[in-house]
């Protein structure tokens, strides 16, 4: 058996599709899933939110894309939203993907392509893809558009003024783009004003479980738990080292748990001698530095922890949230972070 798994909870992941649509008063909502859906498995994801009633999926990478048609089939719509290169625009083309276009390069590009939708990508106050805020319909004549899209950059702020701005500047475009279906908000624009603003919402990390907002409570479950099993169990004395660079030197005697998660799992390195696991029913301090297979906690004073026991790095019992605070980072990276050799396991989360 495994010393290591990612479980994922396609329920939750439903559930929480079913929270955007909720919000969504009667707009319809994609699902973002690129970077193998947020780590926690694109196909599986994607057939799960199908099965709920997704019928549009956004991924980043053209590869994302292609891999994502043989898993869904022909029904839903499949943006990639780097659009298309002179190499990859046959391949999207025959897969019946819709690039995002995000530049005058790739409409020049795609307009080869007689007659096939694109979607368009404007770059409202990002400041990252997208054609300047002075594009016109005319440019595409012949193109068929699809959709017309603005990302937030300050989303998860929704007092931040800057989403006013774009929102303006959007709705300027959208003026010159008639009866062009619009999409603007990611999981925290889709949860707030942008939402009532935009034909299709864009979530992601929320979808998965993560909070969309700095400093709201997180309205959806979560979907997925990083766990490694404790591969030993001991005694170190004072005096002992913990570790790479023997950086923790233990103070007094303790018991200490091996667990066969590391930076190559997805445990942050970030985490050496501050985070905790959750293990025998809490959370057991990191001793020393994170290495590459294992992290080596604090078990002392509980009593019952043994080889084969699940520790969690995130879950349903350490919140995520937490963990990346914890790791001075945000759910999105840990959730992208967990490592390829971690298998994925479809279930509840608290399995044991
Ligand atoms: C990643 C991404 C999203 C999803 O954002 P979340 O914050 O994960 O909800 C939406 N739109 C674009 C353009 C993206 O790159």
């Amino acid at each position: 058996m495994g010393n290591r798994r990612l479980l994922v909870d396609l329920d939750a992941l439903a559930a929480n599709y079913g929270v955007f649509v909720a919000a969504a008063g009667g707009r319809a909502v994609a699902a973002v899933v690129k970077a193998n859906g947020y780590g926690a498995g694109a196909d599986a994801a994607a057939l799960r939110l199908q099965h709920a009633g997704c019928r549009s999926f956004f991924v980043a990478t053209v590869d994302e894309a292609l891999s994502l048609r043989k898993a869904l089939g022909p029904d839903p719509e499949i943006f990639a939203l780097e659009g298309p290169e002179a190499a990859s625009a046959d391949a999207l083309a025959g897969s019946a993907i819709t690039p995002v276009l995000n530049h005058p390069g790739q409409r020049q590009l795609w307009r080869r392509k007689q007659g096939l939708p694109a979607a368009v990508h404007v770059d409202s106050g990002m400041g990252r893809l997208g054609f300047d805020t002075d594009v016109d319909i005319a440019d595409f004549d012949g193109m068929p558009l699809s959709l017309l899209m603005t990302h937030l950059a300050c989303a998860d702020e929704p007092a931040h003024p800057q989403n006013a701005i774009q929102l303006r500047r959007f709705a300027a475009v959208v003026a010159r783009f008639p009866g062009i279906r619009t999409s603007i908000g990611n999981s925290a624009g889709c949860l707030t004003e942008a939402a009532r603003q935009g034909d299709l919402g864009r979530p992601g990390i929320g979808l998965f479980g993560g909070n969309p907002f700095i400093d709201r409570p997180n309205p959806c479950r979560p979907v997925a738990a990083l766990q490694g099993r404790v591969l030993q169990v001991k005694t170190l004395p004072a005096g002992a080292s913990v570790g790479y660079g023997a950086s923790c030197v233990l103070e007094r005697p303790a018991s200490v748990a091996v667990v066969a998660l590391g930076y190559a799992d997805g445990v942050s390195r970030h985490l050496s001698g501050r985070g905790s696991l959750f293990l025998g029913g809490g959370r057991r301090p990191i001793l020393g530095r994170v290495s590459m297979d294992m992290t080596v906690v604090d078990v002392t004073g509980v009593d019952g922890v043994k080889p084969g026991d699940w520790a969690e790095c995130f879950g349903a019992q350490l919140p995520i949230d937490e963990a990346a605070l914890d790791a001075d980072t945000m759910a999105y990276t840990l959730l992208t972070g967990v490592g390829a050799r971690v298998p994925r396991e479809y279930g509840p989360l608290n399995a044991h």
